[in-house]
């Protein structure tokens, strides 16, 4: 088995969400390549290629050790022959071939471009790509047809692709706080995604919201957005209803992982002098951003009290690890997990549970708090 460098033996589980990974690890230089052959085989809509390179970087995220030989990989998990002979080249010439060129290739980069515009997709960036556009500019000059987000997406472009910060973060948690105190009092608010696993940037940032009377939670969303409108908070929103029902005999059996809840995709206004101060805009106009604002993607969830910890569960990320953990579910426990509930196929019940903990406790896995869910 492999070994560390005091000699003990590490036992490397094959599940991501069996193991603890943290923010800061010992081998972004193999990591980061990997990742661009997954980000690549994203980009050619090859799921299965791309979450093999993912899980390979992840288990190298794990390690408590810097690789230095491919002796060092011996016994572990995940790692297929493609990912194997990139981590060869790179421990042996410094770079992979394979993976330069494809970070230098024109297709690469405009795919990456492309679809880092609000609202574009694979599918869409691949279309215009084949009709010869590379850039978010190329589609303004070539005034290409974009709907609602993908205006929004390109209106915003440069602010959108700046790291937000966590005191940003901070700054947009106290207005979202204080729009839903002034809508419906006793509300819980939830920082989520990446700022809630102790990422110190991000490309947005996520809130879940609940009250702790089930069924208060109810068209809630509208009422946050309608005072967040009035304060002129918001370049631009997207509002989804609730379309989550329980079934008796299990969870319909669905082909995508987004959830059901009552959800907000959007666009704050923040000044960026107050995002340095550290107070609230509250500027009247709500559709412009001028020189001196801040544009920042924000995504607001709305659960059912009773559906709170999987949906906290379902928002914290990292995506490999949520992925990872409906495989454990669904592979090892004949159970069906999603933010809403979890199934058990062999007793033909829904598991309840108020915490985290209990849905870990279900699943038959050890606890992993969100520091440790970076896979
Ligand atoms: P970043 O810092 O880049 O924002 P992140 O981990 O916060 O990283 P997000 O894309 O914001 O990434 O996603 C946060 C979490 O929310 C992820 O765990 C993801 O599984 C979940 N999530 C995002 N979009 C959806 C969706 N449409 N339906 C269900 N869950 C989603
Ligand atoms: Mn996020
Ligand atoms: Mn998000």
């Amino acid at each position: 088995p492999e070994l560390n460098g005091d000699g003990a033996e590490i036992l490397m589980k094959s599940y991501a969400c069996q193991r603890r990974t943290p923010l800061k690890h010992h081998n972004a230089f193999l990591t980061e390549a990997l990742e661009i052959l997954a980000q690549n085989a994203e980009f050619n809509d090859n799921e299965g290629r791309s979450v093999a390179f993912r899980r390979a970087a992840s288990v190298l995220k794990a390690l408590p050790h810097r690789v230095k030989s491919m002796e060092d990989l011996r016994c572990l998990p995940c790692l297929g022959d493609h990912s194997q002979r990139v981590i060869k080249e790179i421990l042996e010439d410094g770079s992979s071939r394979e993976v330069e060129s494809t970070r230098q290739s024109e297709q690469f980069q405009a795919m990456k471009a492309l679809t880092g515009v609000f609202g574009v997709g694979v599918r869409t960036a691949d279309r215009w790509i084949r009709e010869g556009l590379r850039t978010p500019d190329d589609l303004i000059r070539t005034g290409q047809q974009l709907n609602r987000a993908q205006q929004a997406g390109v209106q915003y472009y440069s602010e959108l692709q700046r790291a937000v910060t966590r005191a940003e973060a901070e700054l947009i948690m106290a207005i979202v706080e204080a729009a839903v105190n002034s809508v419906l009092p006793g509300c819980q608010i939830q920082l989520m995604g990446g700022f809630r696993r102790g990422k110190e940037v991000g490309h947005d940032v996520d809130f879940l919201i609940t009250h702790p009377e089930e069924g208060k939670e109810e068209g809630l969303m509208l009422k946050i957005i309608s005072w967040l409108e009035e304060q002129g908070v918001l370049l631009y929103q997207k509002t989804t209803r609730n379309s989550y029902v329980e079934r008796l005999d299990g969870p319909a059996r669905s082909a995508s992982n987004m959830d059901r809840f009552e959800r907000c995709f959007s666009i704050f206004k923040l000044h960026s002098s107050a995002s340095r101060s550290g107070s609230a805009s509250t500027s009247e106009s709500g559709s412009a951003c001028d020189s001196g604002c801040r544009a920042v993607r924000v995504d607001l969830v709305v659960s059912p009290f009773s559906q709170f910890a999987f949906a906290t569960l379902g928002w914290t990320g990292s995506k490999l690890f949520e992925r990872e953990l409906r495989r454990w579910a669904g592979q090892e426990k004949q159970m069906t997990l999603s933010s809403h509930t979890l199934y058990d196929s062999k007793q033909n019940l829904y598991l309840r549970a108020q915490t985290e903990e209990e849905i870990f406790a279900h699943l038959g896995l050890e606890f992993i708090p969100p520091s440790e869910r970076n896979a």
